[in-house]
């Protein structure tokens, strides 16, 4: 049995199995072959490189279900380490980070470090005013 990658003459590709390379001639010929997706009998085999990106396309996708890899792992250590680094240096100010980043950034109180919650409108109107934060970044969650 041999597998070919197909395409219909309005470019919708699928795969399908002949008994051998002769049986698919033979098939094509007859327009025996038909589209899945419109049953256009007009199919040839396709390009090597488009049935190349397929396959490429199912590997990324199945890396995204796959477990955790090392690098995963090591990723979310740094970013532990740098949530762990702000926690230990800089004022929790909770929901007030907004309020804090301004009275910092225009120099009503002392700098110093803060870290806390701003909700999107809070962020974009600091963006605006060009006071500058950084997004903490957020935990995948733990495994138990
Ligand atoms: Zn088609």
């Amino acid at each position: 049995m041999i597998r070919y990658d197909l395409v219909c003459s309005c470019g919708h590709d699928f795969d399908s199995w002949f008994r051998d390379a002769s049986a698919f001639d033979k098939a094509a010929a007859a327009k025996a072959v038909t589209c899945p997706v419109c049953g256009g009998g007009d199919i040839r085999k396709a390009l090597m490189a488009p049935s190349l990106s397929t396959s490429r396309k199912r590997e990324a996708a199945a890396l995204k279900v796959a477990a955790p890899d090392p690098r995963q792992l090591a990723m979310r250590e740094m970013l532990k380490q740098v949530r762990e680094h702000v926690e230990a240096n800089a004022d929790y100010v909770g929901n007030r980070f907004a309020e804090e980043a301004r009275k910092i950034h225009y120099e009503e109180v002392e700098p110093r470090g803060i870290y806390g919650e701003a909700s999107p409108e809070d962020a974009r109107a600091l963006i605006d005013e060009g006071i500058e934060f950084h997004p903490l970044p957020a935990l995948p969650e733990e495994g138990n």
